[in-house]
């Protein structure tokens, strides 16, 4: 049987995080603030269903507000944006996410631009996506759970070679950003990217988001490399039992230090890291009032 990779485990960071998010929950109380996310859902993708359930769960189980928006498949672009224009000024709302992916007759990237980036707890406004280059605004969530995940083991990333597979708005080039901004050497790599097995063997820091199962051999894998796989695929192994993996061979990567598992490590992480992002919107809020 293969040596398995020390685990990098996600609930418990998460569970840690969301912790201390319930702490500033109470405190923000005491300024008689409670910090409200506003989820709009349009359609009913059932993974997407699944996700908005989870959210607003762990938003009340900490104590913040959880308001709600489903809409029919059939919503047109301008009843979506009249409603992000009512909970973009709505003083109860501190955070917005529209769950993505949007049914195809809306415009998505008209409907992000149109939240106000304060509230944008998901980053995805160009305002946010540019202030991430330069340092400041709202952090994407899974990229921002990746770096928590890292900071857990890495205390000095001066000069280490970060590579990352993937190279998608919401995790590949902010995860990049972030790594860059710690002063890694970093290598982004997608599909059409030639020699990716040498150029993952390179890595001291190993990120992988490509959506694809199993994609990260043992032998793309540098002995003692850190490895975040965020990849969740459903797959159906050859009982016939529908199981998530992630987008690296978990039992060939022994040799690595740490390797984050699916599930159970970067997906706890997205959801506590959007909570994170709603408390300091709502406590940025409040300095805005008080300056
Ligand atoms: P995407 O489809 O938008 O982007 C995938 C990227 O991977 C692209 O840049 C593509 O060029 C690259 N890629 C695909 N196949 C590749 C291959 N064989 N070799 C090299 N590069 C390859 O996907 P995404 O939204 O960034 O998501 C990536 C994965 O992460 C998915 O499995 C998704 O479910 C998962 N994900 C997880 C979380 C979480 O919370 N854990 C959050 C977001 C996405």
């Amino acid at each position: 049987m293969a040596r398995a990779a020390p685990i990098l485990d996600g609930r418990a960071v998460a569970a840690d995080l969301t912790a201390r998010v319930a702490a500033d929950v109470a405190d923000l109380a005491a300024w008689g603030v409670t910090p409200g996310l506003a989820v709009v859902l349009v359609g009913e993708d059932p993974a997407s269903q699944v996700y908005v359930r989870r959210k607003v769960a762990e938003t009340r189980r900490v104590g913040m507000r959880s308001i709600e928006h489903r809409l029919p498949a059939s919503t047109d672009q301008d009843t979506l944006l009249r409603l992000v224009d009512a909970v973009n000024r709505d003083p109860e709302v501190h955070g917005i996410l529209v769950q993505l992916p949007l049914p195809a007759q809306i415009d998505a990237a008209a409907v992000l631009d149109a939240i106000d980036p304060r509230k944008d707890v998901d980053g995805f406004h160009p305002v946010n996506v540019g202030r991430l280059s330069i340092g400041g605004g709202l952090i994407p969530c899974t990229p921002l759970g990746c770096m928590m995940l890292l900071d857990q083991i890495i205390s000095d990333f001066r000069g280490l070679n970060a590579v990352v597979i993937g190279k998608s708005n919401i995790v590949g080039k902010p995860v990049a950003l972030l790594l860059l901004d710690r002063e890694c050497t970093v290598t982004v790599t997608h599909i059409l990217t030639r020699g990716l097995p040498e150029i993952a063997r390179r890595a001291d820091i190993l990120v992988v988001a490509a959506g694809s199962p199993g994609l990260v051999r043992g032998d793309w894998i540098k002995p003692g490399a850190v490895v975040i796989d965020v990849g969740i695929n459903r797959i159906t192994d050859a009982n016939g039992k529908s199981r998530l993996v992630g987008d690296v061979a978990a039992d060939e990567a022994g040799h690595a230090a740490w390797l984050t598992p699916v599930p159970g490590g970067v997906g706890p992480m997205t959801i506590a890291c959007l909570l994170s992002n709603t408390a300091s919107a709502a406590r940025a809020g409040l300095r805005r009032q008080a300056a």
